[in-house]
């Protein structure tokens, strides 16, 4: 497995890769790798002849008083976890190497604005930056995501429509502990407490997933989902929607598939789960 830290090697290793005909599947990360993100790149390795994971904590996609400094970092497990999945290479860039001020960005305003947009108003615009880049970069013919972040899932395909990449976007099913809690690097922030508190999200889901029905009215279901999460002391919503599954926009009735996406504190840790209704 190689490691790459500039564009111009990347480019070099993938230019000679697609001389031999090999198609190449991405998988962009901020590291501190779990199996969430082990998943998506178990795929990968399925489906395409070279594997190149992303390592990178994107600065430009936390604002200015969220974890970037504190986001958990972890090269030397996250390569040795790559190597024994079978990826060809990770680039890891510095962010002096992706970004030299000013910069240009990407962005895709109406779907950016709902869910985990109106708290971190930044946020996707440096997600499609960064996405936009990797995929210059990279020239892909596949993509993984998870649909742990289904905004940004939802957000990657409506740029890549728009922005005519020719690159497809595999979505992949979100990975929880045992006990239900969605994967993700920020569960290393919980304390004992906490982590026991972080439950009343999955069980939320849990519930709404039991009473979404054709027709239901959202304000039902999300209330059902909200008390739950209300109950436990340590938990604050930042917020519980249900939105239409390809605009990101809310919707007062079950009538077209939709996303039910919740953000929830956990002391100050910020945990986001979701699940899809289709009618
Ligand atoms: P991150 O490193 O958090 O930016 O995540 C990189 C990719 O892994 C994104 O496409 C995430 O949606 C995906 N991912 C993170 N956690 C999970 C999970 N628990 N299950 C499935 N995919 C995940």
């Amino acid at each position: 497995m190689k490691v790459t830290k500039t564009v111009e090697e990347t480019r070099k290793l993938v230019k000679a890769w697609k001389q031999e005909g090999k198609s190449i599947g991405l998988v962009p990360t901020m590291g501190f790798l779990h199996e969430g993100h082990a998943s998506l790149i178990r795929r990968c390795r399925e489906e395409n002849d070279i594997v190149v994971v992303s390592d990178f904590v994107n600065p430009t996609q936390f604002g200015p008083n969220e974890d970037l400094e504190a986001y958990p970092r972890d090269f030397k497990r996250d390569s040795e976890l790559c190597e024994s999945l079978g990826a060809d290479l990770i680039f890891n860039p510095e962010p002096e190497e992706m970004y030299h001020d000013p910069h240009a960005f990407v962005s895709i305003d109406l779907l950016s604005e709902t869910l985990c947009g109106k708290t971190r108003p930044i946020h996707f615009k440096g997600v499609c930056t960064v996405v936009s880049k990797l995929f210059h970069i990279v020239t892909p013919d596949k993509a993984y995501f998870g649909q742990k972040d289904a905004q940004q899932l939802a957000i990657i395909r409506k740029m890549v429509q728009d922005l005519n990449f020719d690159i497809q976007i595999v979505g992949c099913p979100i990975v929880r502990e045992e006990d239900g809690l969605a994967k993700s690097s920020r569960n290393t922030y919980l304390n004992t407490e906490e982590r026991k508190a972080a439950l009343c999200l999955s069980k939320a889901l849990r519930r709404g997933m039991d009473v979404i029905h054709p027709q239901a009215d959202a304000s039902e279901v999300l209330g059902e989902m909200r008390a739950i999460i209300e109950a436990e002391p340590l938990a604050r919503i930042d917020y519980v929607s249900m939105v239409d599954a390809l605009t990101m926009q809310p919707v007062e009735k079950v009538e077209k598939d939709v996303l039910v996406a919740m953000a929830v504190y956990i002391g100050k840790t910020r945990l986001i789960d979701n699940f899809s209704y289709e009618v």
